[in-house]
């Protein structure tokens, strides 16, 4: 029997059990996926203890994204980049750790509204922690320009030092004109999220052909995304992005590349509308 958690504090929020679960019983394997509620002054401990607790690896989520980076063997470039990993593991008697979240947004911006990449700027709206793996997704996609416009310029500025000219810092209060010619936005920050303020955009220079994404998936359907799909916009949520970033941890600790399946994102839609609801 395999097994592997998901690591976080607090951690009752976690849906990666419900992911998980399902493609354990989907694919008919012997596992187990669990969540651990681990405290930072423990994390070292818990990270060193994965082989003697019988763990294939675990899913890592806030607060201990960036702690955890030090505490492992970076499995990848890109993870090397970004400093954080959200996926750990282990091999040849190594404990490797991985960033998924980036390949998670490609994949899923893919599947659900394939758009070409290349032919024009994206428009990102924040430049947090998610940010910066969806930035360092869309520049080895191969995206000319990504205009960055974050509430702290100093952030998006960060970014551009971090992969290059093709990162554009625009000034939050302009973010509408930024909208021009763009082939793809993406909300990245936590505004429009339930319990915090709506995020306030004018559409009206955004192509219609142009993708709208918002990461978010409490609520499955942000307001930016329905004022998108008004204006007839392909509008893509944050739930396919999460369903995407766990195909490479259930990969490596399981050994069987899951499919991301409609039932699946119904299953999960289903637990956050029921968490709304209660
Ligand atoms: P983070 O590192 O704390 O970044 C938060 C971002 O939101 C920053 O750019 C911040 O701007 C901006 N922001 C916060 N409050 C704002 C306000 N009142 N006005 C304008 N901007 C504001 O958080 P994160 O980890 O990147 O997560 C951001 C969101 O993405 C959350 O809702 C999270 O649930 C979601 N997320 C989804 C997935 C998925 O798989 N779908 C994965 C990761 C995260 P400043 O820099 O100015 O503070």
């Amino acid at each position: 029997m395999k097994k592997a958690c998901v690591i976080g504090w607090p951690i009752s929020h976690s849906r990666s059990p419900i992911i998980h679960n399902y493609w354990l019983k989907h694919y008919g394997l012997q596992g187990e996926y669990t969540r651990v509620p681990v405290p930072p002054e423990q994390l070292g401990d818990f990270i060193a203890s994965l082989e003697r607790q019988g763990l294939e690896g675990c899913n890592v989520t806030i607060p201990h994204k960036e702690a955890v980076f030090r505490l492992v063997t970076p499995a990848d470039d890109m993870t090397r980049q970004l400093g954080v990993a959200n996926t750990i593991f282990r091999r040849d008697g190594m404990t490797l750790g991985t960033s998924t979240d980036g390949e998670g947004f490609l994949l899923s911006l893919m599947a659900e509204a394939p758009c070409d990449l290349g032919a024009g700027p994206a428009v990102m709206i924040g430049a947090g922690g998610a940010a910066t793996a969806i930035a360092a997704a869309l520049v080895s996609a191969g995206c000319p320009e990504i205009r960055v416009a974050n509430r702290t310029l100093e952030k998006s500025q960060l970014l551009r030092d971090r992969f290059g000219d093709a990162i554009r810092p625009v000034e939050y209060d302009s973010l509408q004109y930024a909208l021009k010619d763009a082939v793809l936005l993406v909300n990245t920050t936590s505004l429009g999220m339930a319990g915090c303020p709506d995020l306030d955009v004018n559409l009206d220079r955004l192509p219609e052909s142009a993708v709208v994404y918002d990461i978010i998936y409490v609520p499955l359907e942000t307001r930016l995304l329905s004022l998108a799909r008004q204006r007839g916009h392909r509008a893509v949520n944050g739930l396919s992005m999460l369903l995407y970033q766990a195909v490479r941890g259930f990969e490596l600790w399981f050994g069987v590349r899951p499919q991301v399946t409609q039932e699946l994102y119904e299953r999960v839609a289903a637990d956050v509308r029921g968490g709304l609801a209660t």
